[in-house]
């Protein structure tokens, strides 16, 4: 990265570092720095990729950051799941060579033909025939396979997706037969939620897909299953994500799929959330609270929505770890809005203070992709970590 300074030299900003240790030495970042685990990313894709038996895609929703995506694709993912052109461009400019899904049922006009014309989208997904009819007037349906989403919903998802997205099991065939009846090929998809929190849930929905399939005039060739795989947090916890996969690989074998049939699956969560973490500093330090350069209305948005409330942390003073007694802190971002607080109190060392630096572990999902410039807070510094070391450690390691 080369960046211009006033005095017209250019210097070099380094983009790699040793460990986060080396990062707070050398640089002693003020604002926020987002950390790239990329033997994280590496092993967290080989198990899935490697374990799924079908097609895996990254849901691009869950971190859009170029670097991440470049990382997600030398770790394996081949597939991506895009909800909008914005998404499509951007893998494409990062991702060269991977295979671009256009999967929302909600769409600008005009960008389906164009994703197909000039990005060579082939699969999309509809849920009612007026968004059907819609797609169909822009895209070469010969060349073309749609999905029909199924509204599933498991009590054991964290968000459930199926009150805005999917259709009744009953209106499946419908869609189906008017898919095919216009020359492209009929699939079925689904999703589950998000940080579902039961492998059965996966088992569940599968069956309900069998069940459709088998009323279906025609065989089906692919069943998108979605996404929704969870991260433990230290507020959440969920069996490994091998569980899940071989409880959707044996639900997935007794499904009436054609004889080439192939699952897919698309993995947001799963895939983007390990490999990262979010280094924080210390701005200002009152008794019983802390306030941090990064906040609820940065990377830390997520933490009102999606069932966790937490992520792990430690503490560094001049790049060496801070230990010893503790106390529960209100943690508060930077900015001046009131609703800008860590929704729980974290247990911090007494003497935190101003300068000190956190490491929040496991925040590659649903951070980066949301966070906003509000008050004039951004940061969008991003660096990779190289040791074999990670935050929070990795079974095994
Ligand atoms: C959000 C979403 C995903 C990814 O969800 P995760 O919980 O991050 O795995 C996958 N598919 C669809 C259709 C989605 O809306």
């Amino acid at each position: 990265m080369l960046e211009q300074s006033n005095s017209r030299t250019i210097r070099v900003v380094k983009d790699t570092y040793t460990n986060v240790e080396a990062l707070l030495r050398e640089k002693n970042p003020d604002h926020p720095v987002y950390c790239i685990y990329p033997h994280v990313y590496e092993a967290s894709t080989r198990e899935f990729v490697e374990g799924f038996v079908g097609r895996v895609l990254f849901a691009v929703k869950a971190n859009n950051h170029p670097k991440i995506l470049q990382v997600l694709q030398q770790g394996s993912v081949q597939h991506f799941d895009c909800a909008s052109m914005a998404e499509i461009e951007l893998v494409a400019a990062n991702c060269p060579d991977s295979t671009l899904y256009f999967m929302n049922p909600v769409r600008f006009a005009g960008d389906a033909r164009i994703a197909q014309q000039e990005y060579g989208v082939r699969h999309f997904v509809v849920d009612d025939l007026s968004g059907l009819g819609a797609l169909l007037a822009e895209i070469d349906a010969a060349n073309a396979v749609i999905f029909a989403r199924i509204a599933v919903s498991h009590e054991s998802a964290t968000q459930d997706l199926s009150c805005k997205f999917g259709a009744a099991v009953d209106d499946i065939p419908t869609i189906i037969a008017a898919i095919a009846a216009n020359g492209a090929e009929p699939a079925v998809a689904f999703n589950v939620g998000t940080s579902v929190k039961s492998p059965e849930a996966y088992a569940y929905a599968i069956g309900i897909a069998r069940d459709v399939l088998r009323k279906l005039p025609m065989q089906i060739r692919l069943l998108d299953i979605g996404g929704g795989f969870p991260t433990i947090y230290p507020d959440f916890s969920a069996p490994a994500i091998k569980e899940f996969i071989d409880r959707a690989n044996e639900a997935g074998k007794s499904l009436p799929l054609s004889p080439d049939g192939e699952l897919m699956a698309e993995p947001g969560r799963a895939l983007s959330s390990s490999g990262m973490s979010t280094v924080t500093r210390v701005l200002l330090r009152k008794p019983d609270s802390i306030y941090l350069n990064d906040g609820l209305y940065g990377s830390f948005w997520e933490l009102t929505a999606n069932g966790h409330l937490e992520y792990p942390l430690r503490v560094f003073r001049q790049g060496q770890p801070l230990t010893g007694e503790t106390k529960p802190f209100t943690v508060y971002g930077p900015t001046c809005d009131s609703a800008d607080v860590m929704p729980t109190a974290l247990d911090l060392p007494i003497d935190i203070t101003v300068g000190d630096h956190i490491e929040f572990g496991t925040t590659g999902a649903y951070s980066l992709s949301g966070r906003t410039d509000f008050n004039g807070f951004y940061s969008d510094t991003i660096v990779t970590l190289s040791d074999t070391e990670s935050f929070p450690p990795r079974i095994g390691d």
